[in-house]
């Protein structure tokens, strides 16, 4: 194998221990913890299992955290009335509607409804136009993980060719722009493909860093990369192995065999995005609970 491992998850427990003695320090010095209200709505096995991840980071991190579980036939006005109460609760500092929402709910107003100060997702409009403007903001979780990783393995991204597959508000469309803002991590010459490209390997070949988020497994295989290559799989995927404890098993949607012979970096499925993004989300709790005691902006 010639590729370096990206290690998210090692990467994630060392910042993670910095954002544990931060919140620390706040509350010894303003008596707030950080407080993250979650709701999940439904019972999708995959939603809970991220929720109870995220549960458990706050607990570990010493946030508050409170969660609301609703049965899958709430209605829009059900979740739109929690989140409004949560708004106004002083323990809370960010708030996060766990997605998919079932069918019936109109996501967007969903998110629409959650203050901008306290969208730790970085999901509302607010916070999105504010980040196009790059002005202070909360960033989307998994993009800003991408982003901080590779600067921590000191992969260089300024006048280096990027290329993102997938287009969607969450992964796609922010990561595109991070990489291209003037900033630290950024200034990249960005491509984004989706699927209304044709020939994706022509694009993908040229990349120098290859962000692959397209939720399909074997996306990207070896023969589509270019040697030496910083690879970054945001897919997580569920197939069925009857071998596994769960009757599953999680994958990317990289080959990881045949691209980890050709890249120069990659990161592993699971171990790699997943706890970053975690961790980014802790961050913006942690600045959005600085906000509230009147010490901070959050930050870009
Ligand atoms: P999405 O389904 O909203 O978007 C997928 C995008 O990929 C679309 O824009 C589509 O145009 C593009 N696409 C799909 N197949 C393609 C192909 N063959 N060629 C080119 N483009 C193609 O998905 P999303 O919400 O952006 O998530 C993507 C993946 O990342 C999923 O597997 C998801 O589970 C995972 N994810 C992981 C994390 C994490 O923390 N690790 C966070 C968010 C999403």
């Amino acid at each position: 194998m010639a590729a370096r491992i990206l290690d998210g998850k090692a990467v994630a427990a060392e910042w993670r221990r910095e954002i544990a003695a931060e919140a620390a320090e706040l509350e010894r010095r303003t008596g707030v913890t950080p407080g993250l209200g979650v709701v999940l709505v439904g019972d999708d096995p995959a939603s809970a299992s991220y929720v109870a991840g995220k549960e458990r980071a706050c607990s570990d991190s010493g946030f508050f955290a409170l969660d609301w579980r609703l049965p899958a036939d709430s209605t829009q006005a059900d979740v739109i009335e929690l989140i409004s109460r949560m708004n106004g609760d002083p323990r809370i500092h960010g708030i996060l509607a766990q997605l998919p929402l079932p069918r019936q709910i109109d996501e967007q107003a969903v998110i629409e409804t959650i203050l901008p100060e306290k969208d730790v997702d970085g999901f509302t409009p607010v916070n999105v136009g504010r980040m196009l403007l790059d002005l202070p903001c909360f960033l989307p979780c998994t993009p800003h993980g991408i982003v901080r990783l590779l600067m921590h393995a000191g992969i260089a991204t300024s006048g280096r060719s990027a290329v993102v597959i997938g287009r969607s508000n969450i992964v796609g469309k922010p990561v595109a722009h991070l990489l291209m803002r003037k900033a630290p991590g950024g200034n990249a010459t960005v491509t984004v493909c989706h699927t209304g490209t044709s020939d994706l390997a022509r694009f993908t070949r040229e990349a120098d860093i290859l962000v692959v988020a397209a939720g399909k497994p074997m996306t990207v295989t070896g023969d589509m990369v270019k040697p030496g290559a910083a690879v970054i799989d945001v897919g997580v995927n569920r197939v069925a192995d009857a071998s596994a404890a769960k009757g599953f098993r999680l994958v990317g949607d990289v080959d990881f065999h045949s691209v980890s012979q050709v890249a120069g970096w990659i990161t592993p499925v699971p171990g790699g995005i997943g706890p970053l993004t975690i961790t980014m989300l802790l961050r913006n709790t942690l600045e959005a609970a600085k906000l509230a005691a009147g010490q901070h902006h959050p930050t870009v």
